[in-house]
C-alpha cells in the first residue's frame, strides 16, 4: 500500500473537514488517528462517548480511495450512523437483516463497483463465505471496529459474534485495522489488541473525562415524588431514566405519563415493534423521556440527550459511566443523577446470589461493591469515575459534580447514631429499619402499641429530625457496617462490633448530608458561543424548523444539526450562505440542502 505524503494530507485533511463535516478544528486526538489511518497503520483507540470517533473513520474512509469497511453491532447504530455520514454528503450505506435480498444486492454490487466511500456491517456478516469472497474482490481501504469493547470478556458488552473479526486480518492482510471503543480498562484494551491482532498498532487512549456532564448523587427517597420534581427540571428537554427492573420501568412510565410527562418505557420484554417504535419516537424527538433498563441506549447516537438519570443503583462503575455517557454528546451541558440508598443494595445482592457462575458471581459483587463506595464516598465523582479507569484527574475540584460543589455537610450525629443503636438493642435486633424510624420518632401506630414499643425511653427520643434523616442514618451505619440488615422477605436491622463502641465508647459519627438539592448550573463547559438567554425563542424555533426538516426526509432530528450547531446559529445569526459556513456543524451539503430554510427564518427574526 501507498502512504498518502503526509503535507498532502495534512491540507486535505483540514480541508475535508471543513466541506465534509463544517467543522472548525479538530478534537482531541482526531487528527493523530486519522493521520495513522491514513499512512495505513493499524489502530487502538478508547475516546469517551461523543469524543468524535465516527469522524475519525469517515474522513479516511473520504480521503482513501476504495471502501472503508466498519463493523457495528446494532441495527438501528448502523442506520443513524449512515444517515448521518449521507446528510454530510458521503456515500455510506449498510448491510445488515433489515433490508431486503434486493436491496442488499443493490449494495453488494455497489461496493463491487467501488462506489461507496463507507458500508457498516454487523459482525456476523464476517462469518459468512459469500460475504468474505466478496470482500477479497471488492477494494477495501481499512476496516474499523467500532465498540470494540464488545469482543472482551472482561468487558461489559461481550459479544461471541465479535471473535469471529480476530481472523480480519487473514483476509484483509494489507489494510489497516482499527478499532474504537468508549469503554476500556487496560485489562480489556490489551484483550481487545490481542484478539483482533493488531500490527503494532497506534495507541490513543484519550481522557475518560466529559467534561459538559455534571454528576450528582441524591439520597433516594423511595417514592414518585422525587423523580417527578427532578423532571420537572428538566421540562421539554430529552433524557433517559434507568431503572433495574422490566416492572419498575412500566410502572415509572405509567406514573410519568398519568403525570402529563412524555415519557416512554423501554426494556427486553416488550414486543420488538413497541420497542422500536418507542426508541424511534426518542430518537426524532417525539417523546423527552425513555424509562428503560439497561437494554436501551447502546444503539442510539442522538446527540441531544441532556439528562441521564439512574433511579436505581447501576450494575458496575463501567456500566455508569457508559450510561452517562449517553448524555450531552452535542459537547453542550448534561447533568446526570444518581439516586442512591443503601437499602436498594439487598436487591443486587438477590440477583448476584442467584448467579450459578462462581467467577461471574465474584466480579459483580466485586463491581457492586466499586459503585456502592463511589456512590457513598464523599470523593469527587469525576475523579473516582477516571480513576476507575486508571486516568488520574489533575484538579483538586472539578467544579460540576455535588460532592466539588459542597453540596453536602459533615454533621456530627454520634448522638442519633446512639438513639438509633440503642433503639436496635432494646428491641432485640428484632425489627426492620421502617419500624425503628417509627419508634425514634415517636409514631402512634398498632404495631408499636402491641409491642409496648411506646414505653421504651427511645420513643420519639428523635422527634427533632424527620424520617429521611433516620432512613439516611441508617444506610450510613449500614455502609459503615455499625449496624447490619439480614435477608430474606422481612429483614431486620441488627447490631454489629462497629456500633459496639459508637454506643459504648461514644466513637464519633459523621454524616455527610446535603445542603442544597440540585447541582447548581456548571460554568459552561462547552465550547462554541455562549447561548444567552435572549437566543431561547430563536432557538426553539430553529428546533421547530430542524423537527419538521427532519421528518420530511425521514431522518432523526440530530442528523440535520445538531444542538449545538443550532445554539450557535441562534447566538450568531448568520445572514449569508458565507456566515452560515463558519457555523460548525454546517458543511457545504449541509448548507445546500438545508441553510436556505434557515437563513430565511433567522432573516425574519425567528418569525
Ligand atoms: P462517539 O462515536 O465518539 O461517541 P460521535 O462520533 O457520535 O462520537 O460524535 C459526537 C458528536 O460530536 C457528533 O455530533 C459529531 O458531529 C460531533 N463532532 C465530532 N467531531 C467534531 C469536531 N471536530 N468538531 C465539532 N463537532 C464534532
Ligand atoms: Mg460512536
Amino acid at each position: 500500500m501507498t502512504p498518502i505524503p503526509t503535507t498532502i494530507a495534512s491540507d486535505a485533511m483540514h480541508e475535508a473537514l471543513h466541506r465534509v463535516f463544517g467543522f472548525r478544528s479538530f478534537r482531541p486526538n482526531q487528527r493523530e488517528i486519522v493521520e495513522a489511518l491514513l499512512s495505513g497503520r493499524d489502530l487502538f483507540a478508547v475516546m469517551p462517548t461523543g469524543g468524535g470517533k465516527s469522524l475519525c473513520y469517515q474522513l479516511p474512509a473520504v480521503l482513501l480511495p476504495g471502501t472503508a469497511l466498519v463493523v457495528s453491532p446494532l441495527i438501528s447504530l448502523m442506520k443513524d450512523q449512515v444517515d448521518g455520514a449521507v446528510s454530510n454528503g458521503i456515500k455510506a450505506a449498510f448491510l445488515n437483516s433489515s433490508l431486503d435480498p434486493a436491496e442488499q444486492s443493490r449494495v453488494m454490487q455497489a461496493l463491487l463497483l467501488g462506489s461507496l466511500d463507507l458500508l457498516y456491517v454487523a459482525p456476523e456478516r464476517l462469518a459468512l463465505d459469500y460475504f468474505r469472497d466478496q470482500l477479497i474482490r471488492a477494494s477495501i481501504s481499512m476496516a474499523v471496529i467500532d465498540e470494540a469493547h464488545c469482543i472482551s470478556e472482561w468487558g461489559h458488552d461481550f459479544r461471541p459474534d465479535y471473535l469471529s473479526l480476530s481472523s480480519i486480518v487473514d483476509l484483509l492482510p494489507d489494510i489497516p485495522v482499527a478499532a474504537f471503543t468508549a469503554t476500556a480498562t487496560h485489562l480489556v484494551q490489551r484483550d481487545i489488541m490481542v484478539k483482533l491482532r493488531l500490527r503494532d498498532p497506534f495507541v490513543v487512549r484519550a481522557s475518560f473525562d466529559r467534561p459538559n456532564l455534571s454528576y450528582e448523587v441524591r439520597f433516594k427517597e423511595h417514592g414518585d415524588a422525587q423523580l417527578t420534581s427532578i423532571l420537572r427540571k428538566f421540562s421539554g428537554q430529552a433524557g433517559i431514566v434507568y431503572r433495574t427492573s422490566r416492572k419498575s420501568v412500566n410502572d415509572t412510565a405509567a406514573m410519568l405519563q398519568k403525570k402529563g410527562f412524555r415519557a416512554l418505557p423501554y426494556h427486553a420484554g416488550l414486543s420488538d415493534q413497541e420497542r422500536q417504535e418507542n426508541q424511534e419516537a426518542f430518537i426524532r424527538d417525539e417523546t423527552d423521556i425513555i424509562v428503560a433498563t439497561v437494554a436501551f441506549g447502546m444503539g442510539i447516537d442522538k446527540s441531544n440527550v441532556r439528562f441521564v438519570i439512574h433511579a436505581d443503583l447501576p450494575k458496575s462503575i463501567e456500566s455508569y459511566y457508559q450510561e452517562t455517557g449517553r448524555a450531552g454528546r452535542d459537547g453542550e451541558e448534561a447533568q446526570c443523577i444518581m439516586l442512591f440508598s443503601q437499602a436498594d443494595i439487598p436487591k443486587v445482592r438477590f440477583f448476584i446470589d442467584a448467579m450459578l457462575d462462581q467467577e461471574e458471581r465474584s466480579r459483580a459483587l466485586d463491581a457492586l461493591s466499586k459503585v456502592v463506595a463511589f456512590a457513598s464516598a464523599n470523593v469527587c465523582r469525576r475523579k473516582t469515575l477516571l480513576g476507575h479507569f486508571g486516568q488520574s484527574y489533575p484538579k483538586d475540584n472539578c467544579g460540576s459534580c455535588d460532592v466539588c460543589l459542597g453540596l453536602h455537610e459533615v454533621v456530627d450525629c454520634t448522638t442519633e447514631a446512639q438513639m438509633l443503636l440503642s433503639a436496635i438493642v432494646r428491641t432485640d435486633s428484632r425489627f426492620g429499619a421502617a419500624h425503628l424510624v417509627e419508634i425514634l420518632t415517636g409514631s402512634d401506630t398498632k404495631k408499636i402499641r402491641e409491642f409496648g414499643h411506646d414505653r421504651l425511653n427511645v420513643f420519639g427520643a428523635g422527634k427533632g429530625h424527620g424520617k429521611k434523616f433516620w432512613r439516611q442514618l441508617i444506610d450510613d451505619l449500614l455502609a459503615r457496617k455499625a449496624i447490619g440488615r439480614s435477608e430474606g422477605l422481612y429483614p431486620v436491622i441488627y447490631l454489629l462490633e462497629g456500633g459496639v463502641g459508637i454506643l459504648k465508647n461514644g466513637e464519633r459519627v459523621e454524616i455527610t448530608r446535603v445542603v442544597e438539592q440540585k447541582v447548581e448550573k456548571p460554568s459552561r463547559k462547552s465550547a462554541g458561543p455562549a447561548a444567552s438567554p435572549a437566543d431561547a425563542p430563536l432557538f426553539e424555533k430553529l428546533r421547530a424548523l430542524r423537527k419538521r426538516l427532519a421528518d420530511e426526509q425521514g431522518v432523526p432530528p440530530y442528523v440535520v444539526f445538531s444542538d449545538r450547531t443550532l445554539h450557535e446559529m441562534a447566538a450568531l445569526k448568520p445572514r449569508t450562505p458565507d456566515e452560515m459556513l463558519t457555523i460548525s456543524g454546517v458543511g457545504e451539503v449541509k448548507l445546500a440542502r438545508y441553510a436556505a430554510h434557515f437563513l430565511d427564518l433567522i432573516g425574519a427574526g425567528g418569525k
